[in-house]
Formats: C-alpha cells, sequence, structure tokens
C-alpha cells in the first residue's frame, strides 16, 4: 500500500514542517485517496475480512429470529383458548435458548476475527511508518522534533485502535442488523415501522455535526499530545534535563508541561462532551418512541398483544445498532484526522533514494574522494545560479548557500584537514560526502562514482564517521562497539578497544564489556565515548575516514588518549578531518582553509602560515602567537605544555 503512495501527488521530504502542516494535521478537508488507503490498509486480510463478513449475517439473521420467535410465543403458546401449550412453549423456549447461545458463540469468533485484524493492520501500520522514517534523510530530523515523531508513531496510530479493529464490523454488523431488524418490523406492521423510522434523518444530521466537531477537537488533541510527547523528549532526556537544571528552569519548565496538559485535558473533555451528549441525545429519543407505539396501536386497534411486544422488542432491538451506526459515523470522523497524520508521514517522499541504476561501490573502495563545483542550501531549493546571478536580489539571497563552488581531489590513503571559522561550511561538506545531504549542484564522487549513482548501503560501508557528539545507545559497551560490525568477535572488539586506547578502562569497570554506558552514554566521560566511538569505526574499518576532532569535551589526559586513538584509525585509509589539532594539521597532506562555504586556501601548514592569508590570520587571532603551538600540540607528541598554556581548546 505504501507503494500505491509513491505517485506523482506525494508530498516531498522537507515540506513538512513539524505539526503545524496542515497536509499532515487533517486540517483540510475530506481527502477521497486517504479513505482509499485507509481500505487499502485490510487488503492483505480481505480473507479474514470476508468471513467476519459472514460471521456478521449469519448472527444477525439469529438476533431477529428471537423477537419473532416471541410473537409466537404469545400469540400461539401462551395466550391462546384453553390455556398455554406446554409442549409448543417448551420447544420455542429451546429453540430460543439454543439460538442465542450459538450467536454467542458466533460473536466470540467475530470478535476474535476482528481484534486480530485489527492488531495487525495496526502493526503493519507502526512498521511501516519506522520503515518510512528511517528512509527519510538527515534534513527531515533536524526540522522534526523527536517527541513529534515519537507521538505519531504511539499515540497517532494507538489512537487509531478503535476505529481500525471496531468501524469496519461495527458499520457491517450494525447495517446487516438494523436492516434485518427492520425487515422483520415491517413484516409485523410497516405503518409502525414507517412511524419509528421517520425521525431518523435528523439524526443523521445530528451525527454530521458532532463528526465533524470530532475530528476538529481529535485533529487538536493530536498536536497538543505530539507537543507534550516533544517537551517530554526536550526536557527529560539526558542532556535536557541538564540544561534545565543548569540554568534552574525546572519551574518554568514545569509551568509549561503543566499549560500544555491543560490543554490537553480541555480538549480531551470536549471530545468526550461531544461524543457523548450525542449519544445521551440519541439514546432520550429512542427511549421515548415506543409510547408513541402504543398510542398509534391503541388507535388502530388491530394490533394483537404478541405483535405489540414483539414489535416494541425489535424496536429496542433496532435502537442498538443505529446508535452505533451514529456512534460510528462521528468516531470515523474523529479518526481521519488521526489517519491524516500518520498518512502524512507515509505520503512523504524520502529525498535521498538509491537511483533504480545505483551500482554499489567496488570493496574494497580505493577511497579517492572528489568534490566537483559542490554548491549546498540547507533550504533544498536553489535560491541563485551557482555562479552568483539572481535576479536582482543576490545580497538578500546569497547568504542561504551554506557551500559555495566547493572543488578538491582526495587521493586514496590521503590525510586532509579541513580548517576555518565556525559556520563556514565544513561538518556541511562532511555531510555530503557520506551523502547525508545531497549537493544542491555539482558531483560528489567516491572513487570515480558519483554518489547520487551508488546505493547508500556501499557508501556506508566504505565510509566511516566520527562526530564530535559520539551518541552510543543505552546498552552495553560490548553492544555500542558492535554497532560498527555485528559479526565482530570478542576478539575483534578487544582489539578494536586496544587500539583505540579504552580497553584497560573498560576492564575498570565492574562489568567491563557488559557495562550498560547509559542513555546517550552519559555514564561515561567525554573522552570515554569518543574513543569508544573510535573504536567502533575501528572495527568497521572503512577505506574512507571522515573526522570531526573536536576536543573540547575533553580535559588534556583524555585529549592525548583520543589523540592516541586516532593514530591506528587514520592509517592507511582516506581521511578527511575537520582538524583542531595541531598535530593533524601538520601531518595533512593538504590543508583546506575553508571560509563562508568556499575554499579560501590550500597548502601545507608551513605554505599557508607563509602566504599570510586567512589561515596565518586565523591562527594569529585565535591563539595568538606561541599559544597556539602549546594548544595545538597539547596531547600530541609533544606532550603538554610546559607553560601557562591557555586552556581554551582548539
Ligand atoms: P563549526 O566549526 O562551528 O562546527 P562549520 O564550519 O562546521 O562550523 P557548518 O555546521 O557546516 O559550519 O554550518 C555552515 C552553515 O550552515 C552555518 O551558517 C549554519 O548555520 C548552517 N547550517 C548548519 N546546519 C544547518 C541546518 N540543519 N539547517 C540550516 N542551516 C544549517
Amino acid at each position: 500500500m505504501v507503494r500505491g503512495l509513491q505517485d506523482g501527488d506525494r508530498i516531498v521530504q522537507g515540506s513538512i514542517n513539524g505539526s503545524r502542516d496542515e497536509s499532515v494535521t487533517g486540517a483540510k478537508g475530506e481527502d477521497p485517496r486517504l479513505l482509499r488507503w485507509v481500505a487499502g490498509q485490510f487488503r492483505p486480510y480481505r480473507g479474514k475480512v470476508g468471513l467476519v463478513g459472514v460471521l456478521i449475517l449469519v448472527t444477525a439473521g439469529l438476533g431477529t429470529a428471537n423477537p419473532l420467535l416471541v410473537k409466537v410465543v404469545f400469540d400461539q403458546a401462551l395466550f391462546v383458548p384453553g390455556g398455554p401449550n406446554v409442549g409448543l412453549l417448551g420447544l420455542l423456549v429451546g429453540l430460543m435458548i439454543a439460538i442465542t447461545i450459538v450467536a454467542g458463540g458466533l460473536s466470540v469468533w467475530r470478535a476474535y476475527l476482528t481484534n486480530t485484524v485489527g492488531q495487525q493492520v495496526m502493526s503493519d501500520l507502526r512498521s511501516r511508518l519506522y520503515t518510512q522514517l528511517q528512509a527519510l534523510s538527515l534534513r527531515f530530523f533536524t526540522a522534526t522534533r523527536t517527541g513529534e515523531i515519537q507521538s505519531r508513531l504511539a499515540n497517532d496510530v494507538g489512537g487509531l485502535q478503535t476505529a481500525i479493529t471496531d468501524t469496519a464490523s461495527t458499520i457491517l454488523s450494525s447495517t446487516v442488523i438494523l436492516i434485518s431488524t427492520i425487515a422483520a418490523m415491517s413484516m409485523l406492521s410497516w405503518q409502525m415501522t414507517l412511524l419509528s423510522m421517520a425521525i431518523l434523518p435528523l439524526f443523521g444530521w445530528q451525527a454530521l455535526v458532532a463528526g465533524r466537531a470530532r475530528r476538529r477537537v481529535s485533529a487538536k488533541t493530536q498536536v497538543a499530545l505530539a507537543d507534550m510527547s516533544a517537551i517530554v523528549e526536550e526536557t527529560l532526556s539526558v542532556s535536557g534535563i541538564l540544561l534545565t537544571k543548569i540554568f534552574g528552569r525546572q519551574a518554568a519548565e514545569t509551568a509549561r508541561y503543566a499549560a500544555q496538559n491543560e490543554r490537553l485535558t480541555a480538549l480531551q473533555v470536549r471530545q468526550q462532551m461531544i461524543k457523548q451528549g450525542f449519544s445521551i441525545g440519541v439514546v432520550t429519543f429512542f427511549s421515548l418512541t415506543p409510547a408513541l407505539i402504543y398510542l398509534v396501536a391503541g388507535f388502530a386497534q388491530d394490533v394483537s398483544p404478541g405483535t405489540l411486544v414483539a414489535f416494541t422488542s425489535l424496536q429496542f432491538q433496532s435502537f442498538t445498532p443505529l446508535s452505533q451506526l451514529l456512534g460510528t459515523a462521528t468516531e470515523v470522523s474523529s479518526s481521519l484526522a488521526l489517519f491524516h497524520r500518520v498518512y502524512g508521514y507515509l505520503a512523504l517522499t524520502p529525498d535521498i533514494i538509491d537511483s533504480p541504476t545505483a551500482v554499489p561501490l567496488p570493496t574494497p573502495a580505493r577511497g579517492a574522494v572528489q568534490l566537483d563545483d559542490v554548491w549546498f542550501s540547507y533550504d533544498g531549493a536553489a535560491p541563485m545560479s551557482p555562479n552568483g546571478s539572481t535576479n536582482g536580489s543576490r545580497s538578500v539571497t546569497e547568504h542561504r548557500w551554506a557551500l559555495r563552488g566547493v572543488s578538491f581531489d582526495v587521493a586514496p590513503g590521503m590525510l586532509v584537514a579541513l580548517v576555518g571559522p565556525s559556520g563556514a561550511g565544513k561538518s556541511t561538506l562532511s555531510y555530503l560526502i557520506p551523502r547525508l545531504y545531497e549537493a544542491t549542484r555539482g558531483a560528489v564522487r567516491i572513487d570515480g562514482i558519483d554518489v547520487r549513482q551508488t546505493t547508500q548501503a556501499s557508501l556506508a560501508q566504505t565510509i566511516g564517521m566520527v562526530t564530535q557528539d559520539s551518541y552510543l545507545f543505552h546498552a552495553s559497551i560490548r553492544a555500542n562497539l558492535a554497532y560498527g560490525r555485528f559479526d565482530a568477535s570478542d576478539a575483534d572488539i578487544e582489539a578494536a578497544a586496544r587500539a583505540a586506547q579504552i580497553h584497560h578502562r573498560i576492564l575498570e569497570f565492574d562489568d567491563g564489556y557488559d557495562t550498560v554506558v547509559g542513555e546517550r552514554g552519559y555514564r561515561l566521560s567525554g573522552g570515554e565515548r569518543q574513543r569508544i566511538a573510535i573504536a567502533r569505526v575501528i572495527l568497521k574499518d572503512p577505506r574512507v575516514l571522515i573526522l570531526d576532532e573536536a576536543t573540547s569535551a575533553l580535559d588534556t589526559v583524555n585529549e592525548r588518549l583520543v589523540q592516541a586513538a586516532l593514530a591506528p584509525l587514520m592509517a592507511g585509509r582516506t581521511t578527511i578531518a575537520i582538524a583542531h589539532r595541531l598535530s593533524t594539521i601538520r601531518a595533512a597532506d593538504v590543508i583546506y582553509v575553508i571560509d563562508a562555504g568556499r575554499i579560501a586556501e590550500r597548502g601545507t601548514h608551513e605554505e599557508l602560515l607563509a602566504s599570510g592569508g586567512v589561515y596565518a590570520r586565523l591562527y594569529e587571532e585565535q591563539f595568538g602567537a606561541g599559544a597556539v603551538e602549546a594548544c595545538w600540540d597539547r596531547g600530541g607528541d609533544n606532550g603538554y605544555p610546559q607553560s601557562h598554556a591557555p586552556t581554551r581548546t582548539c
């Protein structure tokens, strides 16, 4: 069914911005595509759905039999001249009991089938949504709150449970029961049946109004739920709670949560009131109609007591499916808002996918990396042409380019350092190589193959990244390391940990390699986390290594350890390092100085210093004469600075 959505009318990834997008919240009108898609979810289970239909027909038929038998009981067995016909009465009562038991058994079977199908449809939706989210590019995740995503998976899909498990079977069973009941009523008296049904259009209209109101409130409720999930995720994650505590914002965050909670409560009360107010109205009216029937029967005079009792019990019997149908109509309306939200994510077209002609990179790859006139804008759109020409508004739009015409060639095995001021575009450039983002213009090639023409899986296999924020899963150190290579043996894992200078530290923990690192690895120090991240990449053994050598989290001891860990990692690979350490910069075959999205200079450390350009200025401004040596060399081969080295990191 997801395939069916991948037509031209899909929403391109990136057009959704948080939960406010109308196409996702269901604020727009009814969408026939949505209804078709909802129906399509049940297609794999059509056999079971068909069986449910048959069971509904049978139980509905059995349901009308008893009231009709009541007429026979009254008119032919109970109130007959000469006293009750006990033999016939016993037979009829036995039949009524048997019918009730069989109908009950069939109803249980039907409930089992509808629940199974409903839960399977929900499980399919959840899996499809998760698979879709995994396929979306980084751009989506930087623009969407994690809590919002979690809410769609949990609250929105969860909220569909009643609609998915009950709606179809309720509509079918209620319709069948209603039709058969009305047919039975008509057999008894078509005039009284007409009278009973005359008022129905009024309820239909009421159901429509209530349904629309519920849908509106339901859409708002799901947005409020998502907002609450986002607050929880943001403020109760380890980083969030740390920030809250550091800034003493617990009271403010509690108040923010309470306000959101209040809003959600009010919406939920409104939602319940619309639902219950409507059903109370329906039930009240239904309770009154039998009185009208007695009145009509009084005027008609030729109605037998048996007919009257049978008719009113059929009439009572019709109330349940009627009110269920009307209730379901409002339920479906509110569920559509949830379906809209789930469909909204499923209908996104991932902006980075494997081309149908994609070929895997050769294994092992040589590791040549080439950027050919690469322009990149986070906006996705091209606000101006690469040569800088716009419709006369260059100064307004120019700043939207994060990279402007970057070209370089890195030969296999080379060490390249990227340096430059903050915000220059260094990290952006590093994201384009493994195709986490796609160049807006120009090409990125690995071993001469455009990354758009190769598979994402082979790119991930060829390229390894150590980022500044070394993310670890809440799992054991062993499991975190094995993430680099699932089939790694314990010996492989230990060898990688030794190379990354973390093995002995791991052994100092009570549980050694089985120590659970805590949420995002917060139970470890920044340096330990980084060395584990390095060991993880050593295990992966990528041909091309991208290194964001941040040392801001590290003390001098850890920095030296990380430095030592990096050496074996870089050996024999193509390395592109966003370099902060002088040891890396000095060892680099080429240094590229990135400034405002362009390559401003290239050369070796000495060449760049001698040229007196941006690099020399950066060197002078940031570290001052002498200080930079102390700072950049700290932890390098020269060991610690002897003097009062600056405490700032590089
Ligand atoms: P630093 O050394 O401080 O990490 P950098 O050179 O790595 O900086 P980038 O992170 O590549 O710089 O950022 C380049 C530009 O792109 C900056 O102006 C930044 O604000 C912008 N930018 C970065 N990430 C995004 C994003 N996800 N969406 C929009 N703009 C972004």
